[in-house]
């Protein structure tokens, strides 16, 4: 037997090196296909060509008797490395200028003394509510201070259950909307499995994808198209391998709201190919059309994830939720106590205490402000759409990159944030944010005035 062991060990072995040998010589042949493809100025990806491997990777796993997943998941972290290599030298491959990195560079300048105009980055001016700081000082006194259920307290699971017209056991508080992306995508998907998404977006749900080895898939959308996806292309990124759509509307950077008609027509689409549908909905609030929730399309495998963030200015706070099948949750969940054991206790108080405020001040704040943002842009004669809520403008730049623009106003005083940051082929449109009062906000546009007519 002990014999036996050791000769199939033996042979398992010498099977993994010719695995690596193979592995190794398509990898050169990557590095090569890369520098021709840098010759002729060709994209490092190519669906097409990714898709007919895909094809023959599927039926040869048919023939050999192979897992099709498995073999799927095994393609796709091939075509991943290789992409890298591939892109290694690029010029596109240098790491983006988010928002967020435009950010700390304001940050950086303000530190040595200068005045900056934020209107980069996407957090609320205004004060949370006080009741929000009356439960956080009751939670002290009551010593209300503990390790928690990790999916959160059951008060405040089920006001929010109430309020989603679900069961408590269909929700999971998180530390912010960002960590309930996280959850879903690394509790739901493998990695090598694929996640679309629908760019320009904010860029956590490809780094949360990629962090987890999660293939991404990006479905354009145009400023001529209203930023309306187009449901034929959608169907055509849709593989086997593809396990997640993730979405979000009211969008950042667009403000874009989509009607009835595309959201069902999205919500079919998942069905037919039992995706699981993220619908990351943390400005539902600011919607200043009528916005449906995905929740309303009454489809099992949907994620809808909100935030106290923005309806309450409570970035800080680091409090957010996910609502979604018992089954789904319990996946998030596994990740959420890995990860972080629960959300501080007193912070759920506070989101509870939010939940019973009303926001609509709020909503008509960022309504107004986007308004005059608007016409500011159209006086100085930018294409763009208006939104239709969130907290954002996203104007094309009439000739210039955005990153010049961006490092122009940042020396002028001025953070907004570059285009590109929400997707490759942005290059030509920057994010303004709505969440300084509307001085401020005039300000910083004669200054962009200025630069962009230069
Ligand atoms: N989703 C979107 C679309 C966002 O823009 C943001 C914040 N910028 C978040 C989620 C995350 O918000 P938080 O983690 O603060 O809840």
């Amino acid at each position: 037997m002990a014999n036996d062991l050791d000769s199939l060990r033996q042979q398992m072995r010498a099977v993994t090196s010719e695995i690596m040998q193979k592995v190794q010589e398509r990898m050169e042949l990557a590095r090569q296909i890369g520098e021709v493809k840098s010759r002729l100025d060709l994209d490092v990806r190519d669906e097409k060509v990714e898709q007919e491997v895909r094809l023959a990777v599927i039926r040869q796993a048919a023939a050999i008797g192979m897992d099709r997943d498995f073999a799927l998941r095994l393609l796709n972290t091939l075509l991943t490395e290789s992409e890298a290599v591939q892109a290694q030298g690029r010029k596109s491959a240098a790491p983006k200028q988010t928002h967020l990195a435009i950010f700390q560079k304001a940050k950086q300048l303000e530190a040595s003394g200068k005045k900056m105009i934020h209107l980069e980055v996407g957090e609320p001016d205004y004060s949370a509510p006080e009741s929000v700081g009356r439960s956080l000082a009751e939670a002290f006194r009551s010593r209300q201070y503990h390790y928690t259920e990790t999916r959160g307290i059951p008060q405040l699971r089920n006001a929010i259950a109430k309020a989603s017209g679900v069961g408590e056991d269909e929700v999971i508080v998180t530390p912010g909307g960002r960590f309930a992306v996280f959850s879903a995508i690394a509790g739901l998907l493998k990695p090598g499995q694929e996640l679309i998404t629908v760019e320009p977006a904010w860029p956590a749900y490809r780094e949360c994808a990629e962090f987890a080895g999660v293939k991404t898939k990006v479905l354009r959308t145009t400023l001529e198209d209203g930023w309306t996806p187009d449901i034929d292309e959608l169907k055509s990124l849709i593989s086997e391998g593809t396990k997640m759509l993730a979405i979000n509307y009211p969008n950042n950077p667009t403000g874009k709201i989509l009607d009835r008609k595309t959201m069902s027509g999205i919500v079919s689409l998942a069905r037919d190919h039992g995706l699981y549908l993220l619908s990351d909905e943390v400005y539902s609030d600011y919607a200043f059309r009528q916005f449906d929730s995905v929740l309303t399309h009454d489809y099992e495998k949907s994620i809808v994830v909100s935030s106290f963030s923005k309806t309450y200015a409570m970035t800080g706070f680091r409090v957010g939720y996910a609502v979604a099948e018992a089954e789904i949750i319990k996946k998030m969940t596994r990740v959420q106590a890995v990860g972080i054991t629960s959300v501080a206790e007193p912070i759920q108080h506070a989101a509870l205490a939010a939940l019973s405020e009303d926001p609509s001040a709020n909503v008509r704040i960022m309504e107004k402000r986007l308004k005059f943002i608007s016409s500011k842009l159209k006086e100085m004669g930018l294409r763009f759409v208006e939104p239709d809520g969130a907290m954002y403008v996203y104007p094309e730049l009439p000739a210039s990159d955005d990153i010049s623009v961006v490092e122009s106003l940042l020396e002028k005083g001025v953070a907004i944030a570059p285009g590109s940051g929400f997707g490759d082929s942005y290059s030509k449109f920057v994010r303004i944010t709505a969440c300084r009062p509307e001085d401020e906000l005039a300000q910083g546009l004669e200054i962009m005035s200025s630069v962009i007519r230069k």
